[in-house]
């Protein structure tokens, strides 16, 4: 009956949510070749489940061939609606009062943008994670209307050569910024634009507006977003209408910069300082990931402004989860080798005998 399907389904979302506790979680993701590139064949040879391999040359793997194994690998077919199916569960939980954090890692051009935001012509069916989560936020608070009353209020952040930028300014000036810790609201940026949202159609208008903002001072040749981190914060509170009680939670939506590396001997001036910057964060929150994945008493959060920023959630209680994007052309496997590298070291998965004898 309905009924039991409700429960069933009830039960299944638990069990998901349970399973994500205290996790940190990695899933793959494949770019389709583009409208317009010649054919080609992909750098991808197979995906199974949990598992992708890569046809690499020799320089690589003696086998020409090396398989990575994520707790979800989704091909270049997969919808974004697919895609935020399993993101769901980590969503829902920030309204139990878990703090999230989901990131997007790649180097540019691989769809990290695409996966959180959506195609730069955005339609419904194209919507990315970000939309999809604030939407999914908005359905169950109002299914919780009767005895749990949710405020939901966002941030949008950049930080570019460690510096933290409000991309919620109307007067287009973002003045930099800084990084607070208070025993009452833990880690905080008190002088951004806090905007409380309750429609969907707020939070494209918000994102439109931190879009723009994050373009000012690029050009079509100088795109400054693949070189900076965006980070669409979602604050939550919901207040208990019978005890009275309050539950916080928070979830951080981060567009990583673009983690190709850059040849030094070809970039100087600006160019080098955002590498540099750019190689220090990302290192860093590796770190910080890997080290919480090896469950080590020391957690390096203070080595980059981005791992300050989410130190309330990462770890502890809280729970990550990256997106990894390659893209399927031949021409970039040094990058998606690098990537699959930096995945699967910040991963937890166990690495058993099925990998080995692959
Ligand atoms: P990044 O943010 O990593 O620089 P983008 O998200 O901008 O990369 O993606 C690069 C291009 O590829 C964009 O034109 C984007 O629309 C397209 N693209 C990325 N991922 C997908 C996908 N899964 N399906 C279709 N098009 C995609």
């Amino acid at each position: 009956s309905g009924y039991q399907r409700v429960l069933e389904e009830n039960r299944k979302l638990y069990n998901q949510v349970q399973d994500l506790k205290g996790n940190i979680r990695v899933y793959c993701r494949v770019r389709p070749f583009l409208p317009g590139q010649p054919n080609r064949s992909s750098s991808v040879d197979h995906i199974e489940e949990g598992n992708i391999s890569i046809i690499a040359p020799l320089k690589y793997s003696r086998e020409g061939k090396k398989s990575f194994t994520f707790n979800k690998v989704f091909g270049p077919s997969a919808t974004q609606e697919e895609v935020f199916s399993d993101t769901q569960p980590l969503i829902r939980s920030v309204l139990d009062g878990y703090n999230v954090c989901i990131f997007a890692y790649g180097q540019t051009g691989s769809g990290k943008t695409y996966t959180m935001s959506g195609p730069r012509e955005l339609t419904e069916e194209g919507q990315g994670v970000n939309y999809r989560a604030l939407g999914d936020l908005f359905l169950l608070s109002e299914q919780r209307k009767d005895t749990i009353c949710y405020d939901i209020s966002v941030q949008m952040l950049e930080i570019y050569n460690e510096q933290v930028k409000d991309l919620l300014v109307s007067d287009g000036v973002n003045k930099r910024l800084e990084i607070r810790n208070s025993s009452q609201n833990g880690i905080n940026v008190p002088e951004a634009n806090l905007v409380p949202v309750s429609t969907t159609s707020d939070v494209i208008n918000l994102m439109n507006l931190g879009q723009k903002n994050r373009s000012v001072g690029a050009t079509a040749m100088n795109d400054r977003s693949s070189r900076s981190h965006s980070c669409l914060t979602v604050h939550v509170q919901g207040r208990d209408l019978t005890s009275g009680s309050i539950l916080r939670g928070c979830m951080h939506l981060v567009d990583l910069a673009g983690s190709e590396r850059v040849d030094k001997s070809e970039v100087t001036g600006d160019r080098l300082k955002e590498a540099q910057h750019i190689n220090k964060s990302l290192s860093a929150l590796g770190d910080v990931i890997y080290s919480l994945a090896q469950k080590s008493s020391h957690v390096p959060y203070r080595n980059s402004k981005l791992t300050q920023l989410l130190q309330d959630s990462l770890g502890g209680q809280a729970k990550t989860l990256m997106f990894v994007h390659i893209s399927p052309e031949p021409e970039a496997l040094g990058e998606t080798i690098s990537t699959l590298k930096f995945a699967e070291r910040v991963s937890t998965i166990e690495l058993g005998a099925a990998r080995v004898n692959k």
